[in-house]
């Protein structure tokens, strides 16, 4: 099968493109358009590229982070300022796919990909359009519950960049340091006078999307992260949750030992 490629100076050019093509996908680092271009896929027919620089822009103020759609991992970790999301960055893959795989890409990687969407989600990201979609800014966690996102050019994602030690990440793998997701888990934890006040959890390979864990969230409110604190949250902490059986692991599995991940990731037990 013939694959038309459409290169574009213009993001609002690629994002004309790919919301009027048939069969159109656009082109992020390419880690699993190719494969399923190599396995003549025929949703793909054709790929739009774009050489604008800003998918590749990186902004970091002491409020705010943006990320162009088209920054690598790798770019991720060559950047000191991002320090909190090394851990994220890094458990993307193996060096190769990290020096390939971009922001933008993981926004549409289905379970259970998706560790560094979920971090956005715990980060109360943006995601930023060229053309098409009619709203140019959509809070990270409505763009990816949308059934339509497939047509629609992710230019940038944007959020406030957290304190100093309030953001955690853990994923759990079968396979170290390289392995695809049992799960991962991202969290922002602020704490006011020694209890958590606006704790927001999202989850990867929880769903068929980067998810948010609303009940447990719910639950920390107000509590300080002790043993006794966290107990509530833990008991919820599968709620609205919808894994997937794969060839990682089980549903069943995923929701047993997703209690005791987030325990050790509340508690500080683990970092990255
Ligand atoms: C061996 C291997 C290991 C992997 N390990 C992990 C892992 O541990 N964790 C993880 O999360 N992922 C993993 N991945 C999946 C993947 O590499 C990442 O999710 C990556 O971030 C996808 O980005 P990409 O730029 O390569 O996407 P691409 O392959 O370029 O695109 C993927 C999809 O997203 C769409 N897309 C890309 N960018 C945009 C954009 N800006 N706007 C609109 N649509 C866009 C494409 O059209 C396509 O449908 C792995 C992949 C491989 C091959």
């Amino acid at each position: 099968m013939t694959v038309t490629i459409k290169t574009f100076d213009r993001l609002a050019d690629a994002a004309n493109a790919l919301s009027s093509e048939r069969g159109a996908h656009f082109f992020g680092g390419g880690t699993l358009i190719m494969r399923a271009i190599n396995e003549a896929d025929p949703s793909v027919q054709t790929i739009i590229r774009s050489t604008d620089p800003a998918l590749q822009h990186i902004s970091v103020s002491s409020g705010r982070v943006e990320l162009g759609a088209g920054v690598t991992m790798a770019a991720i970790l060559a950047e000191r300022e991002l320090a909190f999301l090394h851990p994220v960055a890094r458990a993307v893959g193996g060096p190769a796919v990290r020096e390939a795989a971009t922001v933008g890409g993981n926004l549409f990687a289905n379970s259970p990909y998706g560790d560094f969407a979920a971090a956005l989600l715990a980060l109360d990201a943006t995601a930023q359009f060229a053309g098409g979609f009619g709203q140019r800014e959509l809070p990270l966690e409505e763009f990816l519950g949308r059934r339509d996102r497939g047509t629609s050019l992710v230019s940038s994602v944007a959020f406030r960049r957290p304190p100093t030690d309030v953001f955690r990440f853990h994923k759990v793998t079968r396979v170290h340091p390289k392995g695809i997701s049992v799960l991962s888990i991202s969290a922002q934890l602020p704490v006011a006078s020694g209890r958590i006040a606006g704790a927001r959890i999202a989850y990867n390979a929880m769903g068929q999307t980067p998810l948010r864990a609303k009940a447990a969230e719910r639950a920390l409110e107000g509590r300080p992260l002790d043993a006794a604190g966290i107990a509530p949250a833990l008991a919820v902490a599968a709620d609205g949750t919808a894994p997937v059986d794969d060839a990682i692991a089980s549903a069943w599995w995923r929701r047993e030992i997703l209690p005791v991940y987030l325990r050790r990731l509340l508690l500080g037990a683990v970092h990255t």
